[in-house]
């Protein structure tokens, strides 16, 4: 399949925990703004600084931050028959400006209620070497690299309550703009990971 897919949902509704296996059964690349700013973050470049204040606030980073980061990305040999959006778009200017560089097969779109959410986030912990995810309590690192696990600077009860504020007000009317263009694939992200995961992959199988 040409074209790029989008995985879309709130902020630890387990995009990245489900993104290896759509990578695995399409061969795009995965592209997560989030990651990519952490890295300019631990760059400490001026983008980087500037959009630290907005990660750590838990508010959007500007459109125009991001739309360029992407724009650069997507000039990449890999990315030349589409990439897995991974947080991205988050706002509708972002979903208009996509249109323009680049072709969207489909959205899966992971649904997670709020009261889910706050645990997953604060529970999240990422392996610092490998970017690995995992999760105090639903899915635990192996013993031998607790040293090497980090909590997010994001990851806090209060700073989770922003970041879903910003999630309804400017992410989920993304949900309707894409059904509305026949897009939308829904999937109860309210499950085990294992569940989750068997719901993705016959949503992909659907699309190939
Ligand atoms: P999560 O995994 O919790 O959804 P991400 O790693 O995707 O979080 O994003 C972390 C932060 O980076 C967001 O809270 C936001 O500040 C910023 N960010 C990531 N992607 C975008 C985007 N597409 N538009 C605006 N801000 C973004
Ligand atoms: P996102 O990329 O959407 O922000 P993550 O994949 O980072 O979400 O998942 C957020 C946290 O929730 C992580 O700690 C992850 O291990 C955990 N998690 C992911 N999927 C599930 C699930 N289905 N059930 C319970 N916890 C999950």
């Amino acid at each position: 399949m040409t074209g790029s897919i989008v995985l879309f949902g709130p902020p630890g509704a387990g995009k990245g925990t489900q993104a290896g296996r759509i990578v695995e059964l399409t061969g795009k690349p995965q592209v997560s703004t989030g990651d990519m700013l952490r890295a300019a973050v631990k760059l400490g470049s001026p983008m980087g600084m500037a959009a630290k204040e907005f990660m750590d606030a838990g508010l959007l980073v500007p459109d125009e931050v991001i739309i360029g980061l992407i724009q650069e990305r997507l000039q990449e040999d890999d990315a030349k028959q589409g990439v897995l959006f991974d947080g991205f778009p988050r706002t509708i200017p972002q979903a208009e400006s996509l249109d323009k560089i680049a072709t969207v097969s489909s959205v899966i779109s992971i649904e997670v209620p709020d009261d889910a959410i706050v645990e997953r986030i604060v529970g999240r912990r990422m392996d610092s070497e490998t970017g690995d995810i995992y999760h105090v309590k639903f899915n635990p690192a192996p013993a031998e690299i607790s040293d090497r696990l980090i909590q997010r600077p994001d990851d806090t009860e209060e700073t989770v309550r922003s970041r879903l504020e910003a999630y309804h007000a400017q992410t989920a009317p993304l949900a309707d703009w894409y059904s509305e263009r026949g897009l939308l694939i829904k999937i109860d992200g309210n499950a085990s990971i294992n569940k989750v995961g068997d719901s993705v992959e016959a949503a992909v199988s659907r699309i190939l």
